[in-house]
């Protein structure tokens, strides 16, 4: 095969930021049949390939990229999905410059060009293959071309609970369903999907999509019950000893925002960002007679520089927003979002105000807030700014990324000021409800509320209780939390062959 030694990836049709900023409807539109060929065409097939080995769940990425070049596109979705259950949802949203992509040989290969002189000279280097970009193609191409077929398993006779629907309950329930167990998840919102559905929004992940590998899993005989606290509804135990299930699964995720601790954070208008993208995501918000409304802010800060923060700043433009300032206390290279997000949001028009912490929420409090006094002020109480202090980039902390040091007032009078405001959205970070480890007798957490596992077996202190993803590792990535939702289900089926 002739290898396309084009050294830049296909660029990913995308709407134009103008336009997309005011809908919903997903920004990156996918690659063509052609482009798609042609990307795959730029892949050397590696007798020692980089990317696997970057890759968390190991697809076999230059055998399923060999069969798009030859335009054989389904069988290249057999091969992704030998290894991953969600290629469609990790197509879109896996940081693939930092994993399969990062170790391409093709973003190592010096790329030359003529200087004034005629003479041959390295301009830089080439870009990776768009891995990410492939994988979500074939995913689209096989929901849009192959029927859905239910498969027929032959059923083992062992019951095993899946507790929360997130992408690592989700790999989990797939791979002890292809097995033969009769698996049962249980989830405490109304729908399934975790933070695919109520986080990420549907301009990046559209829910039609995750909705669709979540049927997939039903007709495999999984079922999904809805609206079960567990630890609440149930307790773990009475899974196991009253309703029989022999081996547990806890996937509940990182869902505990949280705050800053500064003045003013409980001030109308301060939302985590993990309950306004809820309404807004889940709980359909921005449209017309939701039970669930939100304030249309026309002024908003959000706090943080993460992927979440992205998705906070982003999602109040598409609201109506005039404004979308992000506040971050380091400078942009050390900004943790991933740097499309980042690109895509500042073509939005996100302001990045960066080395600056919050030190205060200014509020309302003019008037009174009682409708009966002649002073009534409806909006008492409401977010009218946020102070910020100015920071200087010190030594390396802990992450290794050098440690925010305020500047004083001395160094600078103006180092700290105000931005007004009239919504402020907070995306510092999440860690583990603590529910699962209040309700269950016998299962540890470490002192981030973290549940302790086995590193190999993925079994928590517990016995027959299993755990992945943000619940075991605090908020990281969809396919970390789908390879340990993947680790689990095998040691499960150990575990009860045993
Ligand atoms: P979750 O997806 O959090 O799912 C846990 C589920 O368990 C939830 O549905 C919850 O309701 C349920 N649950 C909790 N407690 C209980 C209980 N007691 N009983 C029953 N059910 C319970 N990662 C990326 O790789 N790329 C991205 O671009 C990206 N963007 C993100 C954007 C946002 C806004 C957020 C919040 C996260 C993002 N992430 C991203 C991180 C990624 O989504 C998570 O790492 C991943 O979803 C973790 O999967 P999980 O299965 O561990 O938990
Ligand atoms: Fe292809 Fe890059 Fe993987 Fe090599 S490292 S096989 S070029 S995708």
């Amino acid at each position: 095969m002739a290898f396309n030694m084009r050294a830049t990836k296909n660029p990913m049709p995308t709407q134009a930021p103008e336009v997309r900023r005011h809908n919903f409807d997903e920004v990156a539109r996918g690659y063509t049949e052609e482009m798609a060929i042609d990307e795959a065409k730029r892949c050397m097939q590696c007798k020692n390939p980089g990317c696997v080995p970057g890759c968390p769940v190991h697809i076999n990425i230059p055998a399923f990229i060999a069969k798009i070049a030859q335009g054989e596109f389904e069988e290249a979705y057999q091969i992704i999905t030998q290894s991953s259950s969600l290629p469609a949802v990790c197509g879109r949203v896996c940081p693939q410059e930092s994993q399969c992509e990062k170790n391409c040989l093709r973003a190592k290969m010096p790329v030359r060009e003529k200087d004034a002189d005629g003479k041959m000279v390295v301009k830089g280097l080439g870009e990776a293959v768009g891995i990410g970009r492939l994988e979500r193609f074939v995913a689209d191409y096989h929901r849009e071309h192959v029927k859905p077929v239910t498969p027929e398993i032959e059923k083992n006779g062992h019951k095993v609970a899946i507790i929360g629907s997130g992408p690592s309950g989700l790999a989990c329930a797939y791979d002890l369903a292809k097995a033969g167990y009769d698996v049962t998840m249980f989830e405490a919102l109304h729908v399934a999907g975790g933070v695919l559905m109520y986080g990420i929004p549907e301009f990046r992940l559209p829910k039609a999509i995750v909705q669709n590998e979540i049927e997939g899993l039903k007709r495999m005989g999984v079922t999904i019950l809805t609206d079960m606290v567990i630890g609440r509804v149930l307790s773990i135990d009475e899974l196991m000893k009253e309703y029989h299930f022999e081996a547990c699964f806890v996937g509940t995720g990182a869902g505990l925002p949280r705050f800053l601790g500064i003045p003013g954070e409980n001030a109308k208008g301060v939302y985590s960002a993990n309950e306004f993208l809820t309404r807004v995501n889940l709980m359909k918000a921005y449209q017309e007679g939701s039970h669930t409304p939100i304030e249309h802010a026309k002024n908003v800060v959000v706090v943080g520089g993460g992927n979440v923060a992205m998705d906070a700043c982003r999602t109040p433009l598409r609201l109506g927003a005039k404004k979308v300032t992000c506040v971050y206390r380091r400078s942009k290279a050390e900004l943790p979002a991933r740097k499309e997000e980042v690109e895509h949001a500042e073509e939005e028009g996100v302001v990045f105000d960066l080395l600056r912490n919050p030190v205060e929420i200014l509020e309302d409090r003019t008037g009174s807030p009682s409708p009966r006094s002649p002073e009534f002020n409806p909006n008492y109480g409401c977010v009218t700014g946020i102070r910020v202090q100015k920071q200087k980039l010190g030594e390396p902390d802990a992450s290794g990324r050098r440690r925010p040091v305020p500047v004083s007032l001395e160094e600078d009078p103006q180092a700290i000021y105000t931005i007004p405001c009239d919504c402020v959205i907070i995306a510092i970070g999440t860690s583990p409800n603590p529910l699962i480890k209040a309700t269950t007798p016998g299962i540890e957490t470490n002192p981030h509320g973290c549940l302790i596992v086995n590193e190999e077996t993925n079994e928590t202190t517990k016995d027959g209780v299993f755990a992945g993803g943000d619940a075991v590792t605090g908020a990281a990535t969809v396919i970390l939390a789908m390879g340990a939702g993947r680790k689990a289900a095998k040691a499960i089926d150990e575990y009860l062959q045993k």
